[in-house]
């Protein structure tokens, strides 16, 4: 049964998500349930799997968390096979759900793929209109549809083959892993915007995940990070290389290390939790204020507050206190209820802040939401003084490769100076560590304008790729899903 829900899709895609993919393990699906489990931080609005036992697929895709859905055994067990690929998808705004949960799966003239993306593809909507001209029939709205159409409609024989094809045509950021009868595949865009690494288990067995985490809860090796524009091609315990691509410095995207990627995770080359403390002592170096104590807007404030509180030689001490059964507050859909989230998230410690000057250390501010109730929180709790500092530059610009972040005109930092920002959110003073200051921590010696090292068109509004979708307009997709019973 399909039901329609009256409101419109979103304009554009959302898709910030994990991905994990094995190769010659026959608890494939039960390694990939347990790989996704650990990468559920990148995506809590579904998950799925597809498993190949060598003739036949074998899918399980649903709403919700990856415990959920599958911690059962009986799940499981209906997907057998030596390799899988599974996904996990972030909440959206729009009214997506079923149809857009991954991994996609297509049966081809070469035989059925199935295919798994964490990023966001800036031509995915013009590619589209014209394959829909071209007769095309789109089941989902993701911008992964458009990889698997031009997959389909290639003049090319092998399915490595077509996969370059289609995604010579694509602009963007992806990091994808895909499911034949025969291999697992994995590719990051020329760029290597989002992550992907390769691990190895001792058996033999190879794997693919958007971050290391996912490898350490199998107990499998780190081998190294799927390059920027590689292709892998994982059969059995096999694994080839091709670079289908000319070449270039990587862009990867710093926010990762502010704050997507999980702080025990080793991301191309960098230990996460290490470069945010670093961050937070170029802030502590950058913005130093008198204050009796550093406190960490938790989780995703303490490392950098415990670089600060190092560097600056103040007390770090957790004076507000994290609810752990609470989602993140950026998957509430509506403002009244993120409102209410981050009350429902947070708590002051009183007897730790009342009279004390607080230094207070989050990783951003987006749309000011959670800082302004977190300083005011910090208030009512007594403290004498609130100065809020933040691990990352202002955020004055939309993310369009992958990292969900809205309009701008919604971005705290895109309508206000500092200053105003301060007065905004109630703090005594607000500072940001400068866009030099992230370079330097992590490991540059400053952001070089000709050549940046990483992507942080958030910070900088300087896109790496083309941002051909801007303007194509709006779409308009005629049905909504909301929910589907088999
Ligand atoms: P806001 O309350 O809108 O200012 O958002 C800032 C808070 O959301 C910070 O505490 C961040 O840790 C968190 N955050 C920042 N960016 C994102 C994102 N893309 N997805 C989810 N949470 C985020």
């Amino acid at each position: 049964m399909i039901a329609i829900d009256p409101r419109r899709d979103d304009d554009h895609f959302h898709d910030e998500c994990g991905v994990f993919g094995i190769s010659g393990h026959a608890d494939a699906a039960s390694l990939a349930a347990l790989g996704l489990h650990a990468l559920q931080h990148r995506g809590q609005e579904a998950a799925g799997i597809v498993a190949c036992d060598g003739e036949q697929f074998h899918s399980h895709r649903a709403l919700g968390h990856v415990g959920d859905n599958f911690g059962n055994e009986a799940v499981i067990r209906r997907l057998p096979g030596s390799s899988a690929v599974g996904h996990v998808r972030y909440a959206t705004t729009g009214d997506t759900a079923m149809r857009n949960v991954q991994p996609l799966f297509a049966d081809f003239e070469f035989g059925g793929l199935a295919i798994a993306h964490n990023g966001n593809l800036t031509n995915a909507l013009a590619i589209r209109r014209q394959l829909v001209r071209r007769g095309c029939l789109f089941q989902s709205t993701t911008d992964t549809e458009v990889i698997v159409h031009l997959i389909a409609i290639s003049l090319y024989a092998t399915v490595e083959e077509r996969m370059i094809d289609a995604l010579r045509q694509v602009e963007g950021a992806y990091s994808l892993v895909a499911l034949s009868r025969t291999a697992v595949l994995a590719v990051r865009d020329p760029l290597g915007i989002r992550p992907l690494v390769l691990g190895r288990m001792r058996n033999g067995a190879w794997m693919v995940a958007s971050e290391t985490c996912a490898l350490d809860i199998v107990g499998a090796a780190f081998e190294r990070d799927v390059e920027p524009g590689e292709l892998v091609v994982l059969e059995g315990d096999q694994l080839r290389s091709i670079h289908p691509f000319a070449r270039q410095p990587g862009r990867f995207c710093v926010f990762e290390y502010v704050y997507f990627a999980r702080p025990d995770s080793v991301v191309e080359g960098r230990d996460v939790y290490e470069a945010r403390k670093r961050i937070g002592r170029e802030l502590a170096r950058e913005a130093a204020v008198p204050a009796d104590l550093v406190v960490p807007v938790p989780d995703s404030g303490v490392p950098a507050a415990l670089g600060y509180a190092g560097e600056a030689g103040i007390p770090f001490e957790l004076g507000i206190i994290r609810n752990h059964y609470v989602g993140r507050t950026f998957i509430e859909p509506t403002d009244s209820i993120r409102h209410l989230g981050v009350r429902l998230k947070h708590n002051a410690n009183r007897a730790l802040l009342e009279g004390k000057r607080v230094v207070l250390v989050d990783d951003s501010i987006v749309r000011g939401t959670t800082s302004t109730k977190i300083v005011a929180m910090v208030r009512q709790a007594g403290a004498a003084e609130v100065h809020m500092r933040i691990s990352s530059p202002p955020t004055m610009n939309s993310c369009y490769y992958g990292i969900d972040t809205p309009e701008r005109d919604k971005l705290l930092a895109a309508q206000n100076d500092v200053a105003a920002m301060a007065k905004l959110i109630g703090a005594d003073s607000l500072a940001f560590v400068s866009i030099d200051g992230l370079y330097r921590a992590m490991g540059e010696t400053k952001r070089d304008a000709a050549k940046p090292r990483f992507c942080d068109a958030c910070f900088t509004g300087d896109y790496p790729v083309a941002l051909t979708d801007r303007g194509v307009g709006r779409e308009h997709y005629a049905l909504s899903v909301m929910a589907e019973e088999s």
